[in-house]
């Protein structure tokens, strides 16, 4: 089957063979290798000298971790953005008592300089700035190393959603001055969901300090003592670990340059092919993320229906719009494991599928004629 949604992706064998080992005590030392290993591994991937931390948790977690260990009830946080997880991230910190100024950009259009600009200027005191490096729900890519220049004109700190581009597009944090990165497993990782990873900066650290949004289970200080002894303060998802921890190796083996051409080109072959079957993306183009690619389905498709031949028919899995873009776009997903014949499939199923998804009014029309 090709798995071809933004996440859960498909896991390679070395992962899969990995996850199948017993269980070993978390406080002991076989867990404490294991734990060192994938935190001095991601940390490469990260391109961060700071901490990272591996909750066990979907992405959504890290997002919450990122919020509840920076800031106070009350702060004034700055939302970028143009999609249905960077309304996600607003949601959490409001949820938590922050007050939240929603920047908001049309969905799949870019973020606007300027308006950032003129947001922080016009609010001295804003604490935090919440933006989404890929929009996995419009395909997008955020130039987050324009929109972090801006910010850190301001001495903001920047929470970065890079849930679904981290190891697969470049990012590299501390040359951004992002204060805290969110990934989560079973996007470009190539292994099961189950981990949050975040990097926590120097000053995320000294805003931590200060913060009084309640937490306990996400609590980075707590996360910190235990890693000097090399565990974590609660049960973590082994399995999961020893997946990551082989999956970092292929990674780190491939090189991140590689990872980063690699998904750019099958980027590439994804949006060609799609234009060559007709159709058009729904971001822009020069912002189409390398790792989904978004496709509007014109009012002649039957987006269900072709998700639902080309799983029934084809072997394919691929998503739909969420939110105001259900029936709108379809998403195919290209991170992690994806080679390019995998996405050269992907595109042959497409053909095959898309005689059958018309909308009837469309096929009567034809037959009438
Ligand atoms: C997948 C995704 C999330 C949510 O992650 P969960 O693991 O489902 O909690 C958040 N943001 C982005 C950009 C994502 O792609």
């Amino acid at each position: 089957m090709q798995l071809r949604i933004p996440g859960p992706t498909p896991c390679p064998p070395q992962a899969l063979q990995a996850m199948g080992r017993q269980m070993i005590n978390h406080r002991g030392g076989e867990f404490v290798r294991i734990l060192n290993s994938t935190t001095e591994k991601l940390k490469q991937v990260f391109q961060t000298k700071g901490d990272v931390f591996l909750l066990t948790a979907s992405g959504t977690g890290g997002m919450e971790a990122a919020i509840v260990n920076t800031l106070s009830p009350g702060d004034k946080v700055l939302s970028i953005s143009n999609g249905a997880f960077g309304e996600r991230f607003a949601d959490i910190a409001e949820g938590f008592g922050a007050e939240v100024i929603r920047l908001n950009f049309e969905w799949g259009k870019p973020v606007d300089l300027d308006a950032v600009e003129g947001a922080l200027k016009v609010d001295g005191d804003i604490k935090a700035v919440l933006a989404t490096h890929n929009e996995t729900s419009t395909g997008k890519t955020n130039r987050l190393g324009d929109i972090s220049a801006v910010v850190k004109k301001f001495d903001n700190l920047l929470l970065v959603d890079a849930i679904s581009s981290l190891g697969c597009i470049n990012l590299p944090t501390d040359d951004w001055h992002c204060d805290i990165v969110v990934t989560g497993s079973q996007k470009g990782w190539m292994v099961p969901p189950g981990l949050a990873m975040v990097s926590v900066s120097e000053k995320a650290w000294r805003a931590h300090a200060q913060a009084k949004m309640p937490r306990y289970y996400w609590d980075f200080s707590k996360a910190k003592d235990f890693l000097q002894k090399g565990q974590t303060p609660w049960t973590p998802a082994i399995s999961v670990f020893y997946a990551l921890n082989t999956t970092l190796d292929l990674m780190l083996n491939e090189g991140l340059n590689n990872i980063f051409a690699r998904h750019a080109r099958i980027a590439q072959i994804a949006q060609n092919g799609i234009k060559s079957l007709g159709f058009s993306l729904f971001p822009e183009e020069d912002y189409a993320s390398d790792t989904v690619t978004a496709v509007n389905a014109t009012d002649k498709i039957d987006v269900p229906k072709l998700i639902q031949v080309l799983r029934e028919e084809h072997d394919v899995v691929i998503a739909g719009g969420q939110r105001k873009l259900a029936g709108k776009i379809f998403r195919i997903g290209h991170l992690g494991s994806v080679e390019d014949d995998d996405i050269k499939l992907v595109l042959e199923a497409l053909n095959k599928a898309l005689p059958s998804a018309y909308r009837h009014s469309e096929r009567s029309e034809e037959s009438q004629s």
